[in-house]
């Protein structure tokens, strides 16, 4: 095997329909962020959701969950409560509106926001603020519906609008709904390695007309209609541009393959894993409600497990941050931080790596963020102890049924 197998790849559609979007958009002279691309993306996305919901095309999901913020009143001295368990861009809007993220930790079977805690935190943060939290963020962590119902229940109970940031779970569904068309605003994204891409780019799902209308004038710099720029409120750049949408129409006519796709090879990671000691393929509750893309295939490593290479886990500073941003990086003053996945974890990832295999640990909570240090977190202990013993495995069209049962014969020879 001498191919890299990546985490999660961008894949075209054979017809190349993503490019003929592209060409059509520089001979038609629409090389900006708006046009018959990026209306015709966002009319491809209301219909694969449903339920007459309004969408958004934006320039990244980080983007949407701002917006989605704002659109729910977000402000200065607000909080709100975010899953801890996710990727930073589902919290840090939070702080760039002035408020506090207040994180909430998560269930050990979907490893989601844990409606009971969220409960407990909104008792709290009313009886320690004399304050309503302004929103909700439950996270479709690697694409696994959050229990949705319940968190609608209890938010609808406290007069809470929800945000969910179903970036890593687009095309998920809870009790057959697609996920983001449940609480007032829906958060989607199309980076590069997300179910679809159209290079870089976001959505939001908004609930009515008149939202849309909202979200729409603070995506263009909030702009009032005036022959000359008259502005009454601050707005923001975060329109998709033409070409990118124009990758979105084309990644639209894939989406069902990537979804099918991805599920596969979820079911063959469970299939070749199961007979091996010490090592948990993370599958969905088999209660039927849950539907899960599998944008990632995660796995957990019992702590006992002796993994090759485990005495030199962590002995050497890591160059380079994960997904290479940019490849601008800060030197580690130290290979290791006082929360970090076990030695067996690291060793794992280590070991796939020298096998041309990228793997990597699971999403490191918010509450142990040393930036979120001083933001209030209702915690029960499950995202750490899933964050020193998980980690997630290629999916996505690029991998195949030949290279899953090569990195799972390879797991099986990195076992001591
Ligand atoms: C990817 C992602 C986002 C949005 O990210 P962009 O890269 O800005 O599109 C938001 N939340 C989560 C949990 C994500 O994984």
């Amino acid at each position: 095997m001498n191919k890299r197998i990546y985490l999660c790849l961008a894949h075209m559609s054979e017809a190349g329909l993503e490019q003929k979007y592209i060409q059509e958009a520089f001979d038609t002279n629409w090389v900006v962020p708006l046009g018959p691309n990026v209306n015709g993306f966002e009319k491809d996305l209301e219909e694969f959701v449903g339920e007459n919901k309004r969408v958004v095309a934006l320039s990244a999901g980080t983007a949407a969950v701002h917006l989605g913020l704002i659109g729910c009143g977000v402000g200065p001295g607000d909080e709100v409560l975010v899953q801890s368990f996710t990727f930073c861009a589902s919290s840090h809007p939070v702080t760039y509106l002035g408020a506090t993220p207040v994180f909430v930790d998560s269930e050990p079977d979907t490893w989601n926001m844990d409606p009971a805690l969220l409960e407990e935190a909104i008792k709290d943060r009313i009886a320690k603020t004399g304050k309503t939290p302004k929103a909700i963020v439950p996270v479709a962590l690697y694409g696994m519906p959050y229990r949705i119902d319940r968190i609608m229940e209890i938010a609808d109970r406290y007069g809470i609008p929800v945000v969910e940031d179903a970036a890593e779970g687009f095309g998920s569904r809870y009790k057959g709904q697609v996920l983001g068309t449940f609480g007032r605003y829906g958060v989607l994204s199309f980076n590069g390695n997300k179910m679809i891409t159209t290079s870089g780019g976001g959505a939001l799902i908004t609930p009515d007309e008149e939202s849309w209308r909202e979200i729409m004038m603070y995506a263009t710099q909030y702009r009032e209609s005036y022959p000359y720029y008259q502005h009454e409120k601050i707005g923001y750049n975060y329109r998709m541009s033409n070409i990118c949408a124009g990758i979105g129409r084309g990644q639209m006519t894939v989406l069902g393959d990537h979804l099918a796709h991805h599920r596969h090879v979820q079911k063959l990671y469970e299939e070749l894993l199961a007979g091996v000691p010490g090592v948990q393929v993370h599958a969905q509750p088999s209660t039927g409600e849950f539907d899960s893309n599998f944008w990632l295939c995660t796995l957990t490593l019992d702590p006992a497990l002796r993994v090759k290479g485990q005495e030199n886990a962590y002995k050497t500073i890591v160059q380079g941050a994960v997904g290479g941003a940019a490849g601008v990086i800060h030197a580690a003053s130290s290979a290791v931080t006082d929360c970090q996945p076990n030695d067996n974890v690291e060793a794992m990832r280590v070991w796939l790596d020298a096998a041309g295999v990228e793997a990597r640990p699971v999403w490191k909570p918010m509450h142990r963020q040393p930036v979120y240090r001083n933001c209030p977190a209702y915690v029960n202990g499950v995202s750490e102890a899933i964050f020193k013993v998980g980690m997630c495995l290629p999916a996505g069209p690029y991998v195949s049924d030949e290279d899953v049962r090569y990195i799972v014969e390879t797991i099986k020879n990195g076992i001591e």
